[in-house]
């Protein structure tokens, strides 16, 4: 048909986690082609935090260099009380934490880690791009994948990986699963570094923790600009309201803060805001031919800075497979999926209780989770080994 074209690799979703698909799947020696709903390739939000596991990802797939000249290396990782001011722990991102982990922690503007990898598929033969195509529908056909999109095109091919977001239409193949509210809400931002000086530091990424609110800061883009989250449990959607997470309950939540946290919320951009979904984790990502990565597979809140993290684990360990099982495609999705689906379900249940931990609202909770965080060293390692530490040992083409 006129309107069909067949394909060897189809990756749905041109996100942080698709475009680094598409690299990884180049790198195993495969055409590989990507269809992005949106008009232009992009991303919206402001910054985000990458621990060395994606680093290491990130090196494979050879955009570091490009990645780290927009970066910030921060020297610690600090919990703050949001009410009083006081430091309550922090983690040291030094020369031993670069020691351990083998490479650093860093934080940058996430259309600068977006461009990053679309430049390196821009620059790869093997991989072709097109925007404006929504996926409506996927479908298993035989030993192929069939794919229609919102303007009538269909995509046949021997593998595709949905990378289309928590909303993901390639989920609907594997579960009837819907999005999980938290009832939470983020209001974000960047703002040029020059207005901030006179108020904040800058070597650090803070989170100021409160009862049921906090506020993550942190510079971006080599410094110029400085990145704000401000996050609250809204009322209005705990009562079942329609519109909820607005800026009169933003001001409201903070209001309660210490002075630098409210001055700090007060700079917050009121026009967009993204209230907090996740998905409960799955049994099983893949059907045939069709298999999901990044926030399709399992959505998390952010509170582990780990969204973005773990959809470029998923793309080593998907590319190790697709190198171990060449043509088999049917295992090698089954493998990976084996693999990711544990750790990432791990890390998404871990960040629903770090959120209850950090928004704890109840003064026994507080008290002794703020005994607990003044006893930690910050250079004492243990609790983050099982994030950072996780690496995907490169394998090369077996097949
Ligand atoms: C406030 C906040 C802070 C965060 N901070 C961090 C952090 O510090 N570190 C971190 O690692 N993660 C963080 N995350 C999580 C991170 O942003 C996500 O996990 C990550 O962006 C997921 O990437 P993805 O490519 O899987 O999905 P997405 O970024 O959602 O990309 C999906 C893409 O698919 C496209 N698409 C959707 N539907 C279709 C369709 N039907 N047809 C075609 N295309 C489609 C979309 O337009 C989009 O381009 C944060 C998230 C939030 C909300």
């Amino acid at each position: 048909m006129a309107n069909e074209k067949k394909v060897p690799f189809l990756v749905i979703g041109g996100g942080i986690g698709g475009l680094a698909t598409a690299l990884g799947v180049a790198e195993t020696g495969r055409e590989v082609h990507l269809i992005e709903k949106a008009k232009e390739f992009g991303e919206v939000g402001a910054g985000l935090q990458l621990g060395p596991n994606a680093l290491a990802v990130l090196d494979r797939l050879g955009v570091l260099e490009s990645v780290y000249a927009n970066a910030v290396i921060p020297k610690r990782l600090v919990l703050m009380d949001a009410m009083n001011g006081q430091e309550l722990t922090a983690l040291d991102l030094g020369e031993e934490f670069r020691n351990r982990y083998k490479y650093p922690y860093i934080v940058l503007h996430r259309s600068d880690l977006h461009q990053s990898l679309l430049d390196a598929c821009r620059a790869n033969p093997l991989i072709t791009l097109y925007t404006n195509k929504e996926v409506n529908v996927v479908e298993n056909e035989g030993d192929q994948a069939r794919v229609t999109c919102a303007d009538g095109s269909v995509f046949i091919a021997n593998a595709v990986v949905g990378a289309d977001g928590v909303r993901s239409k390639t989920r609907q193949l594997v579960s009837n699963d819907q999005p999980v509210s938290s009832h939470y809400v983020a209001y974000r931002g960047t703002i040029p570094m020059a207005e901030v000086k006179a108020h904040l530091d800058f070597d650090d990424v803070i989170m100021w923790i409160g009862p049921n609110l906090h506020l993550v800061q942190y510079p971006v883009r080599r410094g110029e600009l400085f990145n704000q989250v401000a996050v609250f449990k809204s009322a209005r959607s705990l009562a079942g309201e329609e519109e909820w997470g607005t800026p009169e309950e933003l001001d409201e939540a903070f209001s309660k803060c210490c002075e630098t946290v409210k001055h700090a919320a007060s700079y917050m951009n009121r026009d967009f805001n993204w209230p907090m979904y996740d998905r409960d984790p799955i049994a099983n990502w893949t059907s045939g031919r069709v298999t999901l990565l990044g926030d399709a597979g399992h959505a998390m809140l952010q509170y582990l800075a780990q969204g973005g993290v773990q959809a470029l684990e998923d793309v080593a360990c998907l590319t190790n497979m697709l190198h171990t099982h060449g043509l088999d495609i049917e295992i090698a999705f089954q493998e990976y999926q084996e693999e990711r689906i544990p750790r990432s379900a791990s890390v998404q249940t871990n960040a629903r209780q770090w959120g209850e931990i950090i928004h704890a609202d109840d003064p026994i909770s507080i008290l002794l989770r703020n005994t607990l965080f003044a006893q930690h060293d910050a250079n004492d390692f243990r609790y983050v080994d099982w994030l950072y530490g996780r690496r995907y040992t490169m394998i090369q083409n077996q097949s």
